[in-house]
């Protein structure tokens, strides 16, 4: 059985992350969905439980993705897995030349260990997790941009942050 992991923050999942989950599904017979917890990305907007809780909600119809979350590297992860290939969606240049010195590092740690992009579907290339942090901050409309039946729970999470920052 071929495993892939996609791995991310997911503070919180968009649709672009679901895109690339989507796809990845159709390709492998198994994709792990992985929340890093020790991302260099400082304090979070959800909680690494409520991120894999949202992750977990948003993937529930498709059968072969299994959600969860991770502490340590994810070169050490992945060596729980055979033949594990990382799938990452690359949006623009930016996004390469970061991923490409990635699978530099985690070759040198687990040199089994193989990545793929799927390059981001063109409606999504503008969407990243920061996006949404921010417009959700500001009140924005959400729909189109996470899945939508987690848009009031981003609402509420954005209403508690104005409340503490405002
Ligand atoms: P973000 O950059 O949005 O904070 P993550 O760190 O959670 O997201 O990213 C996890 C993975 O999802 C990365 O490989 C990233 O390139 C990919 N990704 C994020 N947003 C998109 C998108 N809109 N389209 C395609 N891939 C994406």
């Amino acid at each position: 059985m071929r495993t892939a992991i996609c791995p991310g923050s997911f503070d919180p999942i968009t649709l672009g992350h679901l895109n690339i989950i989507r796809r990845t599904a159709k390709i492998f017979d198994h994709v792990v969905v992985c929340i890093m917890k020790n991302s260099t990305k400082t304090s979070p907007m959800f909680s690494v439980e409520e991120r894999t809780d949202m992750v977990k909600r948003a993937c529930v119809r498709y059968e072969n993705v299994t959600v969860e979350s991770s502490d340590i590297l994810l070169a050490e992860y992945a060596k729980r897995f055979e033949k594990p290939v990382i799938v990452k969606g690359l949006r623009a240049a930016s996004d390469f030349e970061y991923e490409f010195q990635m699978d530099l590092i985690n070759k040198n740690i687990n040199p089994k260990l193989e990545t793929m992009f799927l390059t981001a579907s063109g409606k999504y290339t503008f969407l990243s997790s920061s996006v949404v942090r921010e417009m959700a901050k500001y009140g924005a409309d959400l729909t189109g941009l996470v899945p939508q039946e987690l848009i009031e729970e981003i609402e509420e999470k954005a209403r508690q942050w104005r409340n503490n920052n405002g």
